[in-house]
């Protein structure tokens, strides 16, 4: 039985950290973006380099430990019991390298989208980053990673070019499409179950300008929007890339000024493309004669925040499901669900438009090389006591009723839960990640967020 005593070893093996239940930032250390997910590993390793993680996956395997990588902790409620696991917290692997000519980034494994895309749009590129500059590239890109410009370019992880890592043997390796491809398949889908990644190397996309922004309209219009949008959608290209929401503001600082405390139905749109190409594309939603409207010609970096995420951790319950085209009937239920008129607390509900690239595998893809589905739906509550989450489960509830009869499938990074990763694959590639699992990790020391156990 370790103590945590036992940890004074491996800290004095590495040049950052180890913190443990005795220590008096053991809270502040474990705390993840959900402030409701209660993380609880068996001591957390911060390594400052690649000789701590060698030094902590060595350890953890020596001494029957398991070993969760983790980067943010934006999907650590996935996880769940963590007793019997050593947290190895890539947060201070902070370097970033960009090569704007090759059109490729190197990025520490500890780094967040806010650290990376703001720079890259000084150049005239872009990333496939998502909505929150908050997230991390690596739990972003090892799962899939679904962005603004995802219909075009398809998922992040198929952008990816190499990955370092640390295998359970305790070997600092890089690998590519040329060396060890099959570990460098598994990675791109298989989150943390193959090692901890330290560092990620991804191409990027010529992008000055776009056209891109929201339209705000009174929540009582939620119903026509939602009739619009899921009508227009499947007419678009894929160089634009459509999300509706319902959204109910809190009165909270970082909400801006004009929206804060509000309910609104929003839609969202970024088109590589004119401003006068992106109206026409456009009109049918704009004719509803929306109550704010910010689109214009951008640079990329306006997306990073687009979409209005908090920017820090809040306690939240989620739900999620890949769509197919949603017809009006199964409008008509949603907005019954969780409308203007049904009384819902829920703070988000999002849809967001799949298809064009995301549907489309190109050939030297990972294990996630595609989505199904027309849309990705992901709705959430930020409840205040127990009252309001019991109110905010029964939404999600009626709305997971709503949706089922449309349902074809879960993307995994929206997946906050435990669950079997399976589900997540084609019988195919869950077979193959297996074993390859078995062939990097057969003793199974690595706990992804989503579990892939070794082909036995
Ligand atoms: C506010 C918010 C907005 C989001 N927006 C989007 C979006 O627009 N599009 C989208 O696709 N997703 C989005 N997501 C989901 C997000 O992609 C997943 O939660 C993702 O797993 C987060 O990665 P992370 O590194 O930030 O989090 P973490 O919880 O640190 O990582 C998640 C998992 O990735 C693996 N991992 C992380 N670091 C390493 C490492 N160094 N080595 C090996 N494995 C590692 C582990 O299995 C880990 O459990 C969003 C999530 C939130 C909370």
């Amino acid at each position: 039985m370790l103590t945590i005593t036992s940890f004074e070893t491996l800290s004095a093996q590495m040049n950052g950290r180890v913190v443990t239940q005795s220590d008096p930032d053991w809270d502040a250390t474990r705390q993840v973006f959900n402030l409701a997910t209660d993380v609880r590993p068996a001591a957390v390793a911060l390594p400052r380099d690649v000789s701590d993680v060698v030094a902590a996956v060595g350890y953890a395997r020596r001494n029957g430990l398991r070993v969760a990588p983790q980067a943010t902790g934006h999907n650590a409620d996935a996880h769940g019991a963590l007793e019997d696991t050593l947290l190895v917290d890539v947060r201070e692997l902070q370097e970033v390298f960009v090569d704007a000519r090759a059109r490729r980034v190197r990025v520490g494994a500890g780094v967040k989208w806010g650290r990376v895309a703001p720079g890259l749009s000084d150049h005239g590129l872009a990333a496939l980053h998502g909505s929150s500059p908050d997230v991390g590239v690596a739990g972003y890109s090892l799962g899939g990673g679904m962005g603004w410009l995802a219909r075009k370019y398809g998922l992040q992880t198929n952008s990816v070019t190499a990955i370092e890592l640390v295998t359970a043997e305790g070997r600092a390796t890089r690998v590519d499409a040329e060396d060890e491809a099959d570990l460098f398949w598994a990675l791109r889908g298989g989150n943390g179950n193959f090692g901890v990644v330290t560092a990620i190397e991804f191409a990027v996309y010529p992008v000055e300008h776009l056209y891109a922004g929201v339209m705000f309209f009174p929540f009582e219009r939620a119903s026509d929007v939602l009739h619009a949008w899921t009508e227009l959608v499947p007419t678009l290209p894929d160089e634009m890339m459509s999300w509706a929401s319902l959204l109910q503001f809190p009165d909270a600082p970082f909400v801006p000024d004009p929206v804060r405390g509000g309910s609104f139905a929003v839609v969202y749109g970024a088109f590589l493309g004119s401003e006068a190409e992106g109206r026409t594309l456009l009109r049918p939603v704009r004719d509803l004669a929306p109550a704010m409207d910010t689109f214009a010609m951008v640079p990329p970096a306006a997306l990073g925040t687009m979409a209005m995420d908090p920017p820090d951790p809040l306690p939240f319950v989620p739900t999620t499901a890949l769509l197919d085209d949603l017809p009006h009937a199964g409008v008509d239920e949603l907005v019954a669900a969780v409308g203007p008129e049904s009384g819902s607390n829920l703070a988000m509900v999002e849809l967001r438009q799949l298809g064009g690239a995301l549907g489309r595998r190109t050939p030297g893809a990972g294990a996630r090389a595609t989505l199904p589905g027309a849309l990705s739906l992901i709705a959430l509550g930020v409840p205040e006591d127990a009252e309001s989450e019991a109110k905010v489960r029964a939404y999600l509830e009626s709305l997971d009723r709503a949706v089922r009869p449309y349902r074809v499938g879960d993307y995994a990074n929206f997946v906050m839960e435990p669950t079997d990763a399976s589900r997540f694959f084609d019988p195919e590639t869950w077979a193959r990640l297996r074993q390859v699992k078995a062939l990097y990790d057969p003793g199974d020391l690595f706990k992804g967020n989503h579990h892939i156990p070794p082909a036995y």
